[in-house]
Order: structure tokens, then sequence, then C-alpha cells
């Protein structure tokens, strides 16, 4: 008798019907291992562009105001940015300096593969945003400076081209509003992205059940529904409000309203909290902004934790290393919708990324214009009925202001 049979038996049909909606909950594994461990360990860079060794000879923090960016120069002279994750780059830039940048110095920038897993070898104690952000930022530079060489884009150096175009969904935080208050904001956003998809706020946010005004999560489910009608798709995120039982409940609310993923319902930790809801519901469950490592997106993936991969550019220490998560969940036969965070070029990387996705999802974050001076050949950047075009040009495909990068100082503490 398999677990699942042993649940039946033991609990009988009613009491696995309370467990969810309508799924009945398996332990069993869904991907074998040796499959995922053979795709994420492909290389990733297509060394074969770059006949000849690229000499890193350069890394340079430069800043201004709140702005970090990473220049990158090989010897002989190529040169790429990486505009670091703004949010957070103002307290780990010494990161950065100390701990990242060296190891990237006289360096082929060809065996970037191998550098980036360097880095962790060398660091694996700081784990997390402390070392995924600083090294992000500078492989982007390498990244940059690699597919201005080659005249191609970052997409074409880490994968095939399979978007031209990424659809967007409007993501909203209004918490402390009411769900009325709430749906006012929503449509206004809408109005202006055009998004055909939209994601809500549920819960409190890592808040032992509780919901961030009495009663919001249950009126504003079925209100965005009512409001938008069938054809917009609807997500939910609860940034990692509830606990097993509380995060199948609500789920099944989002069953019955037809919403398309539910995110994070248990906090992002809780592993076997977070599987639990994945048994229990049918509605995928997406997951992986907070994940830091590429161990635990494995076993989320080997098991059925989440069915929505979402590592962050960033805070998962760049496009290799998020391309190897995102082939796991190919393997696996999950979609990829990333994570990323506003400021900065977020958003344009996050582009150049999900155009090199077979399995990205139907519609991607955006947080928005970028708030620095950056145009592109390519793409006016901006979403248009609710897409945006990928650039294409070498590179990033994009140019910051000269004048810009000109008022940052090279910062080396
Ligand atoms: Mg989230």
């Amino acid at each position: 008798m398999n677990r699942r049979e042993l649940i039946k038996a033991s609990l009988g049909a009613g009491a696995i019907t309370m467990l969810g909606c309508s799924k009945v909950p398996s332990n069993e594994p869904v991907v074998e291992y040796d499959m995922l461990d053979e795709t994420a360990s492909k290389p990733v860079l297509k060394r074969e562009l770059f006949p000849d060794p690229v000499i890193i000879a350069s890394l340079e923090l430069l800043n201004y105001g709140e702005s970090y960016m990473v220049r990158v120069r090989s010897k002989d002279g190529a040169t790429g940015y990486g505009v670091c994750n703004n949010l957070h780059a103002y307290y780990l830039y010494p990161v950065l300096i100390h701990k990242v940048m060296p190891l990237f110095i006289d360096k082929d920038a060809r065996d970037l593969d191998s550098i980036v897993d360097q880095v962790f070898k060398e660091n694996y104690k700081l784990q997390g945003l402390a070392l995924w952000i600083p090294l992000a930022s500078a492989e982007i530079a390498v990244l940059d400076m690699l597919g201005r060489m080659a005249g191609k884009s970052i997409t074409n150096l880490i994968g095939d081209r399979h978007h031209e175009m990424i659809a967007i969904y409007q993501a909203n935080n209004y918490r402390g509003r009411t769900a009325r208050e709430s749906i006012e904001r929503i449509k206004e956003n809408v109005e202006e992205s055009q998004a055909k998809a939209l994601k809500i706020k549920v819960g409190g946010r890592m808040s032992n059940n509780a919901d961030s005004l009495p009663g919001r999560t249950e009126e504003l489910i079925p209100l965005v529904r009512e409001t938008f009608g069938r054809d917009m798709t609807l997500y939910a995120d609860s940034n990692g409000s509830y606990d097993a039982a509380r995060g199948i409940e609500v789920g099944c609310m989002l069953e019955k309203y037809d919403y398309a993923f539910y995110e994070e319902p248990c906090p992002f930790d809780w592993l076997e909290e977070t599987k639990r809801v994945a048994d229990g519901l049918e509605i995928p469950i997406a997951g992986g902004e907070q994940e830091t490592s590429m161990r635990r997106f494995r076993w989320m993936i080997a098991n059925g934790c989440i069915q929505v991969v979402q590592p962050d550019l960033f805070y998962f220490g760049g496009m290799i290393r998020s391309t190897r998560v995102a082939r796991m969940a190919e393997a696996a036969g999950l979609e990829v919708i990333p994570h990323i965070s506003g400021r900065g070029l977020g958003n344009i990387y996050n582009l150049l990324f999900v155009a090199s996705l077979p399995n990205a999802g139907a519609h991607h974050e955006f947080k928005g214009n970028p708030r620095i001076p950056v145009e592109s050949d390519t793409s006016s950047l901006e979403s248009k009925q609710g897409e945006i075009v990928v650039p294409t040009g070498p590179g990033a495909g994009i140019k910051i202001d000269p004048d810009f990068i000109a008022k940052h100082e090279i910062t080396t503490i």
C-alpha cells in the first residue's frame, strides 16, 4: 500500500476532502533527482561564441546617490555594465568590493560559469542576499561585456531566444487598505499598464494566519474576479501568511474563483508546510523569490512543493544560477515566472532572462519603468497593451546615459 492509499484508508474519504478542495495528498517524488542534476550541470554561457580568451582586467564599483553599478573591463578594452539592485546595494556593496570582485580579476570571462561557482565556494557562509546580489551585479556586467563583444544579446549568451515580447502582470500591494479601497487602486494600475493579468496580496505577510485587516482576504478574492471578469488572469500572493491548514482554506477560495497561481502560502522556509498546501490543492503553488540555495530549489522541484518556479536574478546570484534552476524546472515540466524587485534595471535584466526560457509562464512581474536614464534601440522598455518588447541589441541591449554614468564616483572601501 503506498502512502496515498494509506492516508485514504486511515482517514477515510471525508477527512481527505477536509485536507483540501479536491486533491489527494501524496509524498511521492514527482521527478527523479538524476534528471535534474544532469540538466543543472550543463554549461550555461555559450563559450563557443568566443574563440579567444577574454581576460578580465578590472571591475569597478561606481556610486552616485542611491545608484550603484559595476563596470568591467577586459585586457583588450571591452567594457560592460551591471546595475546593482539598488534597494540593497547601499549596505551590501562592501561584500561586492572585498569578497566578489577580486575573484573575477585576471580570470577568463569565458569561464563565467566556474567563476560564479568559485565565488560561492569561497564565500558559502554568506549564502543569501548578502552574497547573491553582489555576485549578480558583477556577473551581469561581464555578460553585458561579452554580449557587446560578440554582437549578441545576453539572452543568446545563456540560451536561445524563445520570446520577442513578454506579457506582464500588474502587481499590487494594498494590504493596508480595505478590499473596496484596494479594488479602486488596482483598477487604476491596470488601466495604466493595460496588463491582462494581475496579482493581489492576500493575508497579512508572515503573519501567523492574521489578515492585514479583518475579513479583507475573503472579500477581496471574489471582488477582484467580479470586477475584472473571466478574461483577466488572476494570481495571489500571501507572502508567507499562513500555516498549512489556513493556507489550504485560502487556496480553496482561490480555486473557487479560478486564480491561476498561489504564491508563498506559507513562510518561505516552511518547506514541509508548503508541500502540504501543494498536495492539498489543484491550484499551482508559486515560490522561490526568497530561495537562495540551489539544493533547496532542487528539492522543491523534485518533490512537488512548487509548480511555478520563481528565482530572483539578484537574490539568487545572477543569470547563470537562475538558468540552472529554470532548466531543472523545465525537466520537471514546470513553468518559471521569475521574481524581480524594483529600482535599478532589474526589470530589463528580467526581460532578457525570461526571453531565454522555453518554459516561461504566461505573465511576468514588472515593477514600473526604470528610474535611471536608459534607452534601447530595439524596445521602448514600456508596457504597451500589457506587453513589453524584449531588447535584442548586444549585451543588455540598452544604453545608460553617459552623463548619468559620469556623475558616479569609483568606490573602493
Ligand atoms: Mg511574492
